[in-house]
């Protein structure tokens, strides 16, 4: 079974997919964490965007393990490093890149060949997984979605300014659903669930309700 979970940063994407894994016993899966390593060993090796030839030796050899919560990039846990405002802000524009796109949904499509899972990202409806089983789009205001990043960033010991992060949240929304490269959109077929008003809790049981109904 695939659960297509996609939509804009902060909807609650991370913290609901993870507790409907949980409770329904479904590997999570953080594709934008995918996304997010390539671009801190970008930053890391000083390697640009327009480095062609630099970005695909990376991806020959990238090696990127979602255990449970943990992000394992060749190797080495980096599950803080990659939720750092910088690399948050240098993700957007590498996911533009087409052929790492192509390569991270390849990535992505084997890890979900010989398990259940619920993914989560900005194209998996519509890109990834056409077919999934059930797909669900997740909304909450700009607002509401840059309080939760400040309140993640501080419980990740990482300070932030709150109008930084809504201008930031404002243009990573924009840059990810203009990009001509499989941009952030509601597949046709999947339901909005709008996170904006109710504790996780009450979101998370109306992501199951969903699921439970296409079951
Ligand atoms: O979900 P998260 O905020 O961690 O994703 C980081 C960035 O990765 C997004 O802003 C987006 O640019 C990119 N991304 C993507 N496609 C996905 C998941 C993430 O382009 N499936």
């Amino acid at each position: 079974m695939i659960v297509a979970v996609d939509g804009p940063a902060g909807s609650g994407k991370g913290t609901l997919t993870k507790l409907v894994a949980e409770k329904l016993n479904l590997q999570y899966i953080d594709t934008g964490a995918m996304y997010r390593c390539i671009a801190l060993k970008m930053l890391e090796d000083g390697i640009g965007l327009e480095d062609t030839e630099k970005i695909k030796e990376i991806l020959d050899n990238v090696k990127i393990d979602l255990d449970g919560t943990k992000v394992i990039l060749n190797g080495r846990d980096v599950s803080k490093e990659i939720r750092t405002v910088e690399v948050s802000n240098f993700t957007s524009p590498v996911s533009t890149i087409d052929f790492i796109r192509t390569k991270m949904v390849e990535l992505q499509r084997g890890l979900a060949k010989e398990k259940d899972v619920i993914m989560e990202g900005r194209d998996i409806g519509t890109v990834v997984f056409p077919d999934a089983d059930i797909k669900i789009y997740l909304d909450a205001t700009a607002e509401e979605r840059a309080k939760r990043r400040v309140k993640q960033n501080e419980e990740n010991g990482i300070s932030s300014n709150y109008e930084q992060i809504l201008k930031d949240i404002i243009e990573r929304d924009t840059r990810d659903m203009s990009r001509p490269n499989s941009p952030l959109r509601k597949a046709e077929d999947a339901v909005v669930v709008d996170t904006t008003d109710a504790e996780c809790e009450v979101n998370a049981q109306k992501i199951i309700d969903v699921i439970k109904s296409k079951m």
